[in-house]
């Protein structure tokens, strides 16, 4: 097992990269501990799966280091790397049966035949593919084959990580939900490190510990779903996880009150002063929907807005509202009566986040 280590990594796929856009991914820095179950969420074309490319060693960066347990290994083949790798659409042999398919990581590594034959009764134990074993690949269906693609990276225990890549999106949902949890069970018992790639929050928050969220090619933030959650470090985190995301604001300070647009924002002064003192032009007030206090009648510090619409989603709704042509999004609970027309805001200090060219800064202090 290994701790991976990302130094200043970065990879263009153009041989003569001029702008960031050119990158795929973009000068980072990121460890992943041994022994953790990771998620990596991002949307689709950000870089996931060059990472993990990266990682396994199918593909050379073009600059920085990925270090196993503090040794560079980036001139290092795959086939050296001890690791495996699960891909989004099955790597079988169809020819072979399905014990065979499970057995050949193992057989290549000159397993004694007794040592296999216990891994792969194990693995297809876990999997559900015991009925299976005789029969030949090319016979299963897509999610079975998917299953064995997956029992091919989870049958050596002797791995330094498994890199899964988004490996259940051909799987039907029902099937998929049980899958996870498999592999969470599979990585509890044997404690691989484990990174599973994922654009699905849900997928990500109920496989993983710790979530390394990316965009436009770099981890902007590497936290607990918890985290992710109270303190986005990056305003596509806050905008990507929650649903809805968070809403975001663009403020200026102008005779000593904080306002966005024309519409006057009622925060302490400790906000108040971290946008004054931010020296760019883009400084963003992040709130969750959650967060915001809906009031039916006026309160200290409330603001007026107009309620647009709301949306009815069981235990709780989602209220869209227009403060002064700024639109907002707040969920009230269903024990809470939800307003028509008029309603007074509340954002709580200790629930604001401010964001200045994108990434959250401190507030100060009093
Ligand atoms: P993800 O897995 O997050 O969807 P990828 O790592 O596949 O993202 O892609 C990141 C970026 O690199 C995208 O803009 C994609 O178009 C580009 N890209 C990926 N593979 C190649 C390739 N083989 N050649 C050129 N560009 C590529
Ligand atoms: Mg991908």
């Amino acid at each position: 097992m290994a701790e991976i280590t990302l130094k200043s990594l970065a990879h263009s796929y153009s041989k003569n990269p001029a702008t960031a856009q050119d990158y795929a991914i973009r000068e980072m820095n990121h460890v992943w501990h041994q022994g953790g179950a990771y998620a990596l969420l991002g949307p689709s074309g950000c870089g996931k799966s060059t990472m993990l490319n990266i990682i396994s060693g199918l593909l050379e960066p073009s600059n920085g280091e990925v270090l196993f347990d503090g040794k560079v290994v980036n001139s290092l083949p795959p086939e050296e790397r001890n690791i495996a790798q699960v891909f989004q659409f099955p790597v079988i042999y169809d020819t072979m049966t399905v014990y065979d398919n499970l057995a050949f990581p193992l057989r290549n590594m000159k397993t004694p035949e007794a040592r296999v034959h216990e891994r792969v009764m194990e693995v297809a134990d876990v999997l559900e593919l015991t009925p299976q074993l005789k029969r030949k690949a090319k016979n299963l269906n897509a999610d079975e084959k998917q299953k064995v693609s997956m029992g091919r990276g989870l049958v050596r225990d002797d791995v330094s990580a498994i890199l899964f890549d988004e490996p259940l999106t051909v799987i039907d949902p029902q099937l998929k939900w049980k899958l996870r949890r498999k592999l969470k069970e599979i990585h509890h018992r044997f404690r691989i490190t484990m990174v599973y790639v994922t654009h699905d929050q849900l997928e990500a928050s109920t496989f993983a510990d710790k979530i390394a969220v990316m965009y436009e090619g770099q981890v902007v933030q590497f936290g607990t779903p918890r985290e992710l959650f109270e303190t986005p470090n990056h305003t596509f985190v806050g905008y990507f996880i929650g649903s809805p995301g968070m809403n975001f604001l663009d403020v200026t300070v102008r005779d000593g009150k904080v306002f966005s647009g024309e519409a006057p924002l009622l925060v302490d002064k400790r906000v108040y002063d971290g946008i004054a003192r931010a020296t760019s032009d883009n400084v963003k007030l992040g709130i969750r929907p959650e967060f915001i206090e809906v009031h039916q009648e006026p309160v200290e510090d409330g603001m007026a807005v107009k309620v647009e619409h709301a949306q009815d989603l069981g235990t709780y709704s989602i209220v869209y509202a227009s403060l002064g042509g700024i639109s907002l999004k707040a969920r009230v609970e269903e024990d809470q009566i939800t307003p028509v027309d008029k309603a007074w805001l509340r954002f709580p200090s200790e629930k604001i986040g401010l964001y200045v060219d994108d990434f959250r800064v401190e507030l100060p202090h009093e």
